[in-house]
């Protein structure tokens, strides 16, 4: 059997992190993955996403580009030579992750791993043992159980398309489906976002919904509320989409975004003492240490904040406090930021207004603005830009900060930085504006 001090399940965003931090500490350390190094982020997820919508917001551009008194001729849009760009791009990538590891010193191997005991992994027909074992495996695309449900695809059957469908179905009300149906839509398909009840990302502030939605359908999006699907059925070239409210119509492509589960199933947990919840989800403490000692979990395979950044930050903690002396060091979830890449995109970091007053009633205050950016000054369309402060007490320390709009997506990282040290109202009012901008409307609301 191969001896390591560090074995880690999974080749993706916190799994790499951790195994090079702990390698980086002097740890001897063996990563298993048995697709894409990367994972989903890399492969499947953020940065293939992320591609996409900087062309749809291109298109946006070439769309306003008349109304800033360009002539643009033409303006056709080739999926297929953008997505053989994108793919050139991942799979440098993926090379630079495996360089990465082996700069560092990790041993990769290119297998998929399971338990043999809690301390021992079986890989590739190989044992491999350490005092550590670190599972980092990630999650999957859910299907749900309905008749015709393999007709749809998922994100990664989105990712593999090699021509953009003419008219699609987006099932679901979370980041996927509303930053997917955005996408589509701003590059010219005929979308409709479908949601088994009345509201996308319910999870946020409502405000910040409420904004994008009247914003997609202002922009051609058709959102079907109460439409939780029951079938998918193939009629010619199409696929009907059925619903509990009736038929939804006939689409090119329909796309499952309805969340997605840990992968937990191959890992054979029994033979270390473990067990997932009903989801597959890995049940861990604040230390990411899983119920067995010596054995622990980061990433969506957690169930906790599943973002690439969550799941780095989580591995290179643990691997400061196991392997660098750092005791105590720990993910605090709290104040997590993240985007929303949709049209127009959400910034947001801590408690939403409902969330905030269910916990503290009439001690909070909001603050919140409505405006058109100025970009949108010379241009037909007039989307418009919510800022909200979520404040707390009398000294009116900030809990929550919501962005939906034009540049939301890079405006809300620094003012995450300012509510996780713990910002008060004044400390913005004390901050002199930058003009003109959208982010200023942040320091200058009363
Ligand atoms: P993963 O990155 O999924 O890595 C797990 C790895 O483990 C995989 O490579 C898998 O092949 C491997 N594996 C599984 N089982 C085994 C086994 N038995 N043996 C060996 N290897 C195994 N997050 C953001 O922060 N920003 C975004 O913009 C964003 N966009 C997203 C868009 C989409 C469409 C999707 C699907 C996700 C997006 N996410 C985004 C979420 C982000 O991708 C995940 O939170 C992140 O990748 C989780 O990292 P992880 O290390 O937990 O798992
Ligand atoms: P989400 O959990 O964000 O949203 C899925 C939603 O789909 C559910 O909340 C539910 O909303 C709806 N839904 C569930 N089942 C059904 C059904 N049978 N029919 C119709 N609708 C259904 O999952 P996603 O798959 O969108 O994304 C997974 C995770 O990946 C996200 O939570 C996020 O952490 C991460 N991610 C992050 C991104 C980013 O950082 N920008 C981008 C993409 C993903 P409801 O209950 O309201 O019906």
């Amino acid at each position: 059997m191969k001896q390591f001090d560090f074995l880690v399940v999974g080749g993706g965003s916190g799994g790499i992190a951790a195994a090079r931090r702990a390698a980086s500490h002097g740890a001897r350390v063996a990563l298993f993955e048995n697709k894409k190094l990367g994972g989903t982020c890399v492969n499947a997820g953020c940065v293939p996403k992320k591609i996409f919508w900087n062309a749809s917001r291109i298109a946006e551009t070439l769309h306003d580009a008349g109304d800033y008194g360009f002539t643009v001729a033409g303006g056709s849009f080739d999926w297929r030579a953008l997505k053989s760009k994108r793919d050139a791009y991942i799979k440098r990538l993926n090379a630079i992750y495996r360089d990465g590891l082996g700069a560092s010193g990790v041993h990769t191997v290119a297998a998929g791993a399971a338990f043999v005991d809690a301390r021992t992994i079986t890989a590739g027909g190989e044992d491999y043992g350490a005092p550590h074992i670190l599972i980092a495996s990630g999650g999957r695309p859910l299907v749900p159980q309905v008749p015709g449900a393999e007709l749809g695809i998922t994100s990664d059957g989105f990712f593999a398309l090699e021509e953009m469908p003419r008219r699609a179905a987006v099932i679901g009300a979370g980041y996927i489906a509303t930053e997917f149906a955005g996408v589509l839509s701003a590059l010219g398909a005929e979308v409709t976002q479908v949601l088994r009840k009345e509201k996308i990302l319910r999870e946020f502030d409502h405000d910040l919904g409420a904004l994008v939605t009247a914003e997609m359908k202002n922009a051609g999006t058709a959102i079907a509320t109460q439409s939780r699907p029951t079938a998918l059925e193939k009629i010619g070239g199409k696929i009907k989409v059925h619903t509990a409210a009736g038929g939804l119509g006939e689409f090119d492509c329909v796309i499952w975004a309805v969340g997605r589960r840990p992968n937990s199933g191959g890992l054979q947990l029994h033979n270390a003492g473990l067990t997932a919840d009903r989801h597959g989800c890995i049940g861990v403490d604040k230390f990411q240490n899983t119920a067995v000692a010596g054995v622990y979990a980061v990433g969506d395979v957690t169930g906790r904040k599943p973002l690439t950044p969550v799941a780095i930050a989580a591995g290179r903690k643990l691997a400061d406090r196991v392997f660098g002396g750092h005791d105590g060091a720990r993910l605090d979830y709290a104040n997590i930021p993240t985007v929303v890449f949709s049209h127009p995109p959400i910034g947001t970091v801590g408690m939403s207004e409902h969330e905030a007053r269910a916990k503290f009633g009439d001690r909070v205050r909001v603050y919140q603005n409505q405006f058109t950016d100025l970009y949108f000054a010379p241009a037909g369309r007039k989307p418009r830009t919510l800022v909200k402060l979520i404040t707390l007490g009398f000294d009116e320390k900030i809990i929550g900060c919501h962005i939906a709009g034009r540049a939301a997506d890079e405006i809300i990282q620094g003012f995450a930085v300012a509510v996780q040290m713990g910002a008060r109202k004044r400390d913005l009012d004390n901050t002199v504006a930058i003009h003109p901008t959208a982010g200023e409307e942040l320091v200058t609301l009363r």
